[in-house]
């Protein structure tokens, strides 16, 4: 194994692309060697569709997202400008990534929610990180408009979309899908919530190609979820319904940036059921071999739908771990029934003879 395929002297994204990114000489990076996810061949993608699938799997960040590769920059900047305390609202991969490096830097994390919309299961990591989760009485909205208040404060740093440094440190995945293929794909398929991923990305082609170390884009397919598609439908969705829930999102954040990376790439902005996306979960990992949250498979439910030139180099995003949701996985199996502990009713189901 050559010292390039592992991740022993990995030192996180920031300095990784130091020259790419905001940050000062001297500035203290807070890091857990987020990044350097693999980019995995997929032989039965690429079969069936007649080209070069690559999957590049983000489940495999600190703390299972590619939110870590925003967060270490939010809070490498949060800890430069002597914030004490971080906050965001969220029940999910955001406040888990939030509640990781705030820990990391010493800093206090706070996650505001509205009441009763309270998810354990989403919100336990946070909670283990140290977060402290505030229920609110009120909405989303108002959660997010108290969030933007404390903000001001000058205290405490929002950690939400609205936080600018997260999509330049999620654009290094750009980077890395780039030194992994030694050149850009021809499409890069992605899921969409607050549409910050798909900005980012196509940023961080574009700053690649300015620097003369690729020379080409790739199309950007973003796929949202039919039941939460405002960007496809050009509207807001006032209820927004979907099995993947870290794309439930009716009023992204960064709208324009997702239209515009369509836009400027000839790619496209679509969206899949909740069907496909499950029936995408279920053969990435069975054939596949990787296990991702539901909202990532959107990627690849957005490949199965497309039409694509034959022989053309795609990489799809997956997003987040499988271990993530363990409510969804559990309700697509079924769970084994007990058999007598003797040699021959175990053979017996397994068709052993004898
Ligand atoms: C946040 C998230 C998304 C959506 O990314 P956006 O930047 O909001 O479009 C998709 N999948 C997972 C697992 C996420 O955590």
């Amino acid at each position: 194994m050559s010292a390039e395929s592992t991740r022993t002297n990995w030192p996180g994204i920031i300095e990784a692309y130091r020259d790419f990114l905001p940050i000062a000489d001297d500035t203290e990076v807070v890091t857990l060697y987020e990044g350097a996810t693999p980019l995995y061949p997929a032989p039965y993608l690429s079969e069936i569709k007649g080209a070069e699938v690559y999957l590049k799997f983000e489940g495999a960040n600190p703390t299972g997202s590619f939110k870590d590769r925003g967060m270490t920059m939010a809070i490498t900047k949060a800890k430069e400008a002597g914030a004490r305390a971080v906050v965001c609202a969220s029940t999910g991969n955001t406040s888990a990534s939030a509640a990781a490096y705030a820990a990391r830097a010493n800093m206090a994390c706070v996650v505001l929610i509205p009441a009763g919309y309270i998810a354990l299961g989403k919100l336990a990591q946070a909670l283990v990180y140290g977060a402290k989760v505030l229920q609110i009485k009120g909405n989303f909205d108002e959660a997010l408009e108290i969030v933007r208040k404390l903000g001001e404060s000058g205290e405490i740093t929002v950690v939400n979309s609205i936080n600018p440094y997260r999509i330049e440190g999620q654009k290094t995945g750009a980077f890395e899908v780039v030194d992994q293929l030694g050149a850009p794909p021809d499409y890069h398929f992605i899921p969409v919530g607050n549409a910050g991923n798909i900005t980012a990305y196509w940023r961080g082609y574009n700053e690649y190609q300015k620097a003369g170390r690729a020379n080409s884009k790739p199309k950007m397919m973003g796929f949202q979820a039919a039941g939460a598609a405002p960007i496809v439908l050009g509207h807001i969705v006032n209820n927004p319904d979907t099995i993947a829930t870290a794309i439930r999102i009716g009023n992204p954040a960064s709208w324009e940036g997702a239209l515009a990376a369509a836009k400027d790439s000839f790619g496209l902005i679509s969206s899949v059921t909740d069907e496909q996306i499950l029936d995408a979960y279920a053969k990435l990992a069975r054939y596949e071999s990787v296990f991702c949250e539901p909202a990532s498979a959107a990627s690849v439910a957005g490949l199965l739908a497309t039409d694509i030139e034959k022989d053309s180099k795609v990489v799809c995003v997956l997003t987040g771990h499988g271990l993530k949701d363990p409510d969804t996985a559990i309700s697509q199996i079924k769970v084994p029934e007990a058999v007598d502990a003797s040699y021959s009713a175990i053979a017996k189901e397994l068709g052993i003879e004898g």
